[in-house]
Order: structure tokens, then sequence, then C-alpha cells
């Protein structure tokens, strides 16, 4: 076997891979398998590493990356037999099957292009978490060390600092020989002072490295009866086990074959000496999800608008070649039906399924219908997971076990084979967008997923995103309609609540209008039930000085704080920087504060002022903080325990309550002041979701839409439940403007500590990108973003757009190579290719 080179992804945020060699002892292992999709442990730097294999030749590629301790920067190798002593080894193979199947690596590689991301970091996303393995830092004693030691050995007196670096160092003097475990012991005996340490690394007394330990899996005794150990004269306790183990039928584990049996470990041990039982070791696995087992889904009778729709789909499927369609249903109109009938189908082609949700609380509605429909074949994935339970279900996937998955935006790398379908429900939703490196979108993901593996790609929604709604009017992707509500149900009737009228009539402003209130007390006394929806957590907007008018501010970003009254503080959201509320302005001492704007706390607390007897309950991050909280309330809701449910737009998706007949939306036009090219578009889903919140069940519904600008065709359109003439109106706003769907777009952010590098780095990309502007890119900035300052950094932006992706995908690429080049720190520039928002 001629030597293994491999291209190795590692999660580090650069954009190249790294070359390592399989050395001769692993090779004889291995046999000759494929390393592809295998995730290997590698040195790097200092560390060990997990990464994953992309690629392997058998000749030193022409341009070797090897990692060698000092370069981060891919260095180059010349002739194979110069550049050879370079090249690294592979410490160890992971994975007896390969991590990732083909098709995923050449998705990463798709989004890495794409979206501009590492490579490195693109990958670790797509990977199971690393739940074998844990990280060491191990310290040791340097030459310089010793000498610095000794220095002060010899000292008479010391400083306290001397004295405290003294005893670090003299306890990795005499650890150096010793391996990482017994300092790992050490460390347990007293724990190392870590930045101390770091320190002396610093100063180049200590050498420091990361060691990867596998993780002991914890592992149970399991004891077996031998039948062909025949019958022996032995006594009660000896009997007392056979009878225990008969019983049962099956191997028990030990402990609980003791408890049982009430008898000694030496009882067992001498019937294992005897050969009468048989023991061996299983790891202990974490207990199974206790789904609820008397949950029955309710059997409907597909009505003709969803037989047609999933006619089309069984035909996609039988061609078995890459479609798209968009499934534009109003809300009720039964599309969650037609998302099991196409699962159904695809199963029954022998093919797999993958269903993503917008939200992790939605997975469990969604899992719980799927996996009563479809038994163990389903697996749930979602970050929400602990590391154990989501490494057990993806492992369940890569196996085979599981042919179904249903979660959110990073289920779309399920390792699946034979994938035949992949759902995204509600596609419009921007938590499909993930806003870290790699940004990708879940979504369009999908669509290229199902193109790679010649699979069916059905987006769902009411209020489709403008983007696919084009694609569909455009025939890239085939348009499937519901029209109309299950049951002919009517949609609940929308009624518009001006404000600005309101506050002519009562003079002066409620944290909830006259006429929603006066709607709710109607539903009390009806007793059905009544959401609503305040888009704003918090007591207060804000804090505000009638001395100088200013709003009290993170001390880390451009943004006002928001007052939490339950709390009793002033909170960043976006930083989480809090702080008590001031008596006096922060800026002119004036002692004349005051709270501007109604948040969902307050909205709660005046609902309880007015209907003390309702039972109220609120949904939003400040009350659930766990999926268990957060079903544990709208399960409450379901069951009629809560006549009053207010919420941020958490309550808005989803979820189907027979009984609600009222839903009101405080502040409607929210969004519509932030200057975001999606305004509009956002008031207008969320509105129309929350819409379809009410009437779902036998009883009709009724929309309270509060709003200073009844006006608006957002508003207007989305009173009427007219997502067409919405789309038309909209597109030609996003055309004029030149806006996607009609351009491509991205942002280009660049943020520093240090204001001044901020600029600087700005105008060195402004003159590189300048040349673009011929070749039809139009460059907007840089300028200061539109929250010019987070978590400390100074931030300033560039607004990208061209008609032809390919020009400004080169404009992007060539950015970040120039960055590179120019030695901007990697964190400093952030790429958003087809960012969901600008601001
Ligand atoms: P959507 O996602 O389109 O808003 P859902 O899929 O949640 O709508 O369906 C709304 C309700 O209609 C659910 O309670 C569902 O059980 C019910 N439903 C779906 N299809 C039918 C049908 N053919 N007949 C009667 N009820 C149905
Ligand atoms: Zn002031
Ligand atoms: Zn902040």
């Amino acid at each position: 076997m001629p030597a293994r080179y491999c291209e190795v992804a590692l999660p580090v945020p650069l954009r190249s891979t790294f070359t390592y060699v399989l050395p001769a002892s692993l090779e004889s292992k291995l046999d000759g398998q494929p390393l592809i999709g295998r995730r290997v442990v590698v040195p790097f730097r200092r560390r060990a590493m997990i990464g994953v294999v992309l690629a392997e030749s058998a000749k030193l590629p022409n341009i070797a990356r090897g990692a060698s301790s000092s370069a981060a920067s891919p260095a180059a190798g010349g002739s194979a037999a110069a550049a050879a002593p370079a090249i690294r080894e592979i410490a160890e193979v992971m994975d007896p099957l390969p991590a990732l199947p083909a098709k995923l690596i050449e998705l990463g590689e798709w989004i890495s292009r794409y979206y501009l991301a590492p490579i490195g970091e693109t990958f670790r996303g797509m990977l199971p978490p690393e739940v074998e393995v844990r990280h060491e830092r191990g310290y040791s004693l340097t030459d310089a060390g010793r000498a610095y030691l000794d220095t002060l050995s010899q000292k008479l007196t010391l400083a306290d600092a001397e004295r405290a670096e003294a005893e670090l160092l003299r306890r990795f003097d005499t650890a150096q020989a010793a391996d990482a475990a017994s300092e790992s012991r050490a460390r347990r005996r007293k724990r190392v002072d870590e930045v101390a340490a770091e320190g002396l690394v610093r100063r180049g007394y200590l050498a420091a490295r990361d060691v990867l330990r596998h993780r002991e899996t914890r592992k149970q005794k399991i004891v077996a009866w031998r039948p062909e150990g025949g019958e022996r004269p032995f006594g009660q306790p000896e009997k007392r086990v056979r009878e225990v183990l008969r019983d049962a039928g099956v191997p028990l584990p030990l402990e609980m074959l003791l408890e049982k049996a009430a008898v000694t470990p030496l009882v067992v041990k001498r019937l294992e000496s005897a050969g009468m039982v048989l023991t061996w070791e299983e790891p202990i696995v974490a207990g199974e999800d206790p789904w609820d087992t008397d949950f029955t889904p309710p059997a409907n009778v597909l009505n003709a608008e969803q037989n047609a729709a999933l006619a089309d789909i069984w035909r996609w499927l039988v061609a078995g070649k890459f479609a798209a369609g968009l499934l534009h249903g109003v809300t009720g109109s039964g599309k969650t039906e037609v998302y099991l009938g196409a699962v159904e189908a695809t199963l029954s082609r022998g093919k797999s399924a993958i269903v993503l949700v917008p939200e992790i609380a939605l997975t469990l509605w969604v899992g719980r219908l799927v996996r009563a429909r479809f038994g163990e074949h389903v697996a749930v994935l979602h970050s929400g997971l602990h590391d154990t339970e989501r490494s057990r279900e993806w492992w369940r996937v890569r196996n085979g076990e599981a042919r179904i998955v249903v979660g959110t935006r990073s289920a779309i790398f399920a390792p699946l084979e034979n994938l035949g379908l992949i759902i995204v429900d509600e596609e419009q939703e921007s938590s499909y967008k993930q806003e870290e490196t790699p940004r990708y979108h879940g979504r369009d993901t999908a669509v290229y997923r199902a193109r790679l593996e010649g699979a069916v790609a059905l987006l769902g929604s009411a209020t489709p995103s403008l983007e696919t709604y084009h694609n569909a009017l455009g025939g890239k992707y085939q348009l499937l309609q519901l029209t109309s509500r299950v049951e002919n149900r009517p949609l609940a009737a929308v009624r518009i609540v001006d404000l600005r009228e309101e506050f002519r009539r009562q003079h002066r402003a409620t944290p909830v209008s006259e006429s929603l209130r006066a709607a709710i007390a109607l539903r009390l006394e009806e007793k059905t039930q009544a959401m609503v929806l305040i888009n704003r957590r918090g007591y207060s907007w804000s804090l505000m000085c009638r001395g100088c008018g200013a709003l009290v501010q993170c001390e880390n970003c451009s943004i006002a704080l928001t007052y939490h009254k339950s709390r009793q503080r002033l909170e960043c959201h976006y930083c989480g920087y809090s702080i008590r509320p001031p008596k006096q302005c922060p800026k002119c001492n004036s002692e004349y504060m005051y709270y501007v704007g109604d948040g969902a706390e307050r909205v709660e607390e005046y609902l309880r002022e007015q209907f003390p007897a309702a039972r109220i309950a609120r949904l939003d991050r400040d009350t659930v903080r766990t999926k268990r909280e957060y079903q544990q309330v709208l399960g409450a809701f379901a069951k009629g325990e809560i006549d009053i449910l207010v919420g941020t737009q958490m309550v808005a998706k989803g979820h189907d309550f027979q009984r609600v007949t009222l839903v009101g939306v405080v502040a409607a036009d929210l969004a519509l002041g932030r200057p975001d090219f999606r305004a509009a578009e956002k008031t207008f889903q969320l509105l129309t979701q929350v819409a379809g919140r009410a009437g779902r069940g036998e009883l009709s519904g009724e929309v309270l839409v509060e709003t200073y600008y009844p006006e608006h065709y957002a508003i207007q359109y989305a009173a009427q439940q007219d997502y067409v003439s919405f789309y038309e109106k909209e597109a030609q706003f996003r055309r004029l403007l030149h806006y996607p769907p009609f351009t491509a777009l991205a942002s280009v952010l660049v943020r520093d500590r240090k204001v001044e590098n901020a600029i600087r780095w700005s105008r060195a990309l402004a003159a590189y990108f300048a040349p673009f502007e011929e070749r039809g890119v139009k460059i907007l900035g840089p300028a200061a973003a539109p929250l010019a300052r987070l978590r400390r950094d100074y931030r300033f932006q560039f607004v990208l757009k061209s008609p032809h992706r390919a020009v400004l995908g080169k404009a992007l690429a060539g950015a970040l190579d120039f960055c590179a080049a120019k030695q901007f720190p990697e964190t400093a520039v952030i790429v958003d290719v087809d960012p969901i928002s600008l601001s």
C-alpha cells in the first residue's frame, strides 16, 4: 500500500484544509478502507484536534499544507520529496464507519464555497457531537522555566507573586516525566490556576499542549444463565439467581440481579467460575426518550385539495429525480397531513426523509405526529438535546436505524443515505438562517441537498418568502396550493384597531387598547380562549431622561436597555449587560426618569389588573427557559387551563389550538419602524401567522390588530389575508430598489474594539471593492452599521448587490483573500451571503 495523504478539515476559522499522512501503524488496521468522511485525530499547532477527511490521494498534493507547529498560513511544499518531512501524521482514526456519507461532503464543500465559510467550521457543524473524547490542557516545564525556577529558589525573599509562580512551576517540574493522566490527577488534587499557568506559557517558562482523552463509556456487567451449564449441586443463593434469570427470560445487569436475588457478588462469581453463568460488559445507554404513548393522532381523511397536492408529490417521487415544490396553503389548510403523506410515500419507495421545522418547540409537536405514524424509524435532532442524546440520535440515523429525521435547521445535515424527500415547514422563517459561521440558510441548503441527492424538496408555507414565491412563479419550483381551510372552516375575521383614533376617544394610552380589552372580556364570558401577541420582551422598552432626552444605553452596544420589572433590572437583549435602574440620569444627573413603551411583562400585568379572575399566562424567553417549561405552558393552554395566553412571537407559530377564538396583536407595526428591507414582509408574515391561530376548531375566530399605520399595505393585506396581492406590491418595491429576489445581496461587516482599526480596514476594503463597480456590483458603504456598536465592537458595513451572483461571489472571495493577505484578524470581517436582515 502506498502512503496515503489526506486533506483534513479542522475546526479552525481558516478557509483551507490541511494535509496529513496516514502512518503505517494505522494503515495496517484500516486495511485499505477509504478514509474520506472519517474523523481523525491530528496534531495541529500544539494541540490534538478532531477533523474530518475530505479527500485522499497516494501522491502528495501539489500544494500541501502541513500543519507545522508554528505555521498558521498554508506553507507551500515544492517537490514531494522536499515537502515530505513537513507533513505530519494522523494520530488516530476515530470511526469504524465514515461519519459523513459522500453527499454530505459535497454539501459541506458547497456551503463553504457559496457562503464563504471556513471549511473546518462548516464541517464541525455537520459532525456528531464529540462525546467520546474530552480535551485536556497539559503543561510542562521548559528549560527557561527551570532556569527561572532556579533563580527564584536562590533568592532569599520572594514577593507573593513570585512565590506563587515558583509553586506552580515546581508542580510541573515533578510532573514532567509523568503522563498527562497524572497531570490531570494532580490537577484534581489541586486545581491549576489556568490563568496563571497561561501567563507563564506566554513568558516561555511553561509549555502547553492540548491532549485528547477518550472518555470512558460507563459500562455495566451483564449476567446470563448458561443453559448448557448443567445442574450441579448448589445452595439456596445460587438457586435464587437461577430463578431470577429464568423468570426474566433475558440476561440482567449485575446490579439488578444482586438486588432481585438478594445475593452477594461472590455468589455470581462462584457461578461464573463453575461455568453456570456467563458475564460480559455493555455500555450503559442513556434512557430512551419517554415519549407519550397515549397519543393518538387525528385520523383525517384527506380532502380534494390535499389529495391533489399529494398526487403531484407522488409523481415527483416516482420520477426519482430532483424536484422542488412550494406547498402554499392558507393557515389551517392541513399542510401537515400532506407532509405526512409525502413521508409515507417516500418510505414506501425505500427512501428516507428529513422534516425541518423552524424551532425546537415544533420538533416536539411534529415529532410526535410523525412517531405516532412511523414509530421507531424516527429520529429527532436539534440543538436543545444534550450531547449524549444528540450523539445517540445522530448515530441511529447514520447506522440506518432511523429513516425519518425531524429537526431544526442543522438537521439538514442528518447523515441519511438514500434520501428521497426534504420538507421545510414554514420555509419563510428567519430561524432557518444561521447567524454565525457558517452563515448558511437551511432552506436553500435543503434545496441544494435535494439536488445533490436527486430528491424532492418540498417547501411549505401560508406566507412564502418573496424568494420562494418568485421561484415558484418563475417555474424553478412547482406550485401546489391549498386555498381553503379544512372542512371549509372560515378564515378568522381580522379587525384593524386604529390606535390614533383610540387615543382621540380615550385620551390615554393603555398597554392594551380599549377595543382589545372589550373583546377579551367577551371571550372570558363565553369561556373560550384568547391569545395576545406582543413582540417585545420586558416591562418597558426603555428608560428615558426628561432632562436631556437620552435613553439609558448599554455600555457595550449602541442600544437602549430594556426594563424588566420582575428582576428590577435594565437589560441589554444583545449582550446580556444589566444594571439596576438608575435613580438619576447617567448623562445629566437629572432625577426625572420615566419608562417608555409597554412590553409583554407590562401587558400581562395590565390584563391581570383588568381581569383578576382570569387565568393568565405569559410565554416568552423570560418565563420559559427550558423546553419542558415551554411544553407545560402550551400544554396547559391546550387543555383549557389558561384563559389568556400573552406572549412574544413564540406563540404565533404552528400550534393548533382548538378553543382560541380571539387573537389580539399589540403594537403590530413594531417591525415597520425598522430600517430593514424585509420589514413589510416580516410584518405581513407575523400578522398572517398569528391570525391563523384563531378559529382553528369548530368555533370561528376573530383577530384584532392594533396599529398606528392602518393604511400600510402589509397591514391591509394581512387583514384581508391576501398573500398574492401582498406579494405583487412588495415585489414592485424590491425590484425598484434592487433587493432580493431581484438581485443577489451580501453584507460585509468590519468590526473591532478599536474604532480606528475598524475604519482603517473598512477603507482598505473599500479600495479593494471599487473595481467591481465596473463589473456590475453595486457597493454601498462603508457606513456605520445600523447597530454601530455591539458587544464592545465598533461596526462598519458594506452592502453589495449584483444581478450576477457569480461576480458577487468573486468579489467576496477575493475580499477574504485580500484581508488574509493584509493580515486583518480572522474575526474582524464577516461576510453574510443572502442576509436575512441588514441591521
Ligand atoms: P396548517 O399547517 O396548514 O396550518 P394543519 O396541518 O395544522 O394546518 O391542520 C389544521 C388542522 O386540520 C389540524 O387539526 C388537522 O388535524 C386538521 N386536518 C387536516 N386535514 C384534515 C382533513 N382532511 N379533514 C379534517 N381535518 C383535517
Ligand atoms: Zn439626562
Ligand atoms: Zn449590550
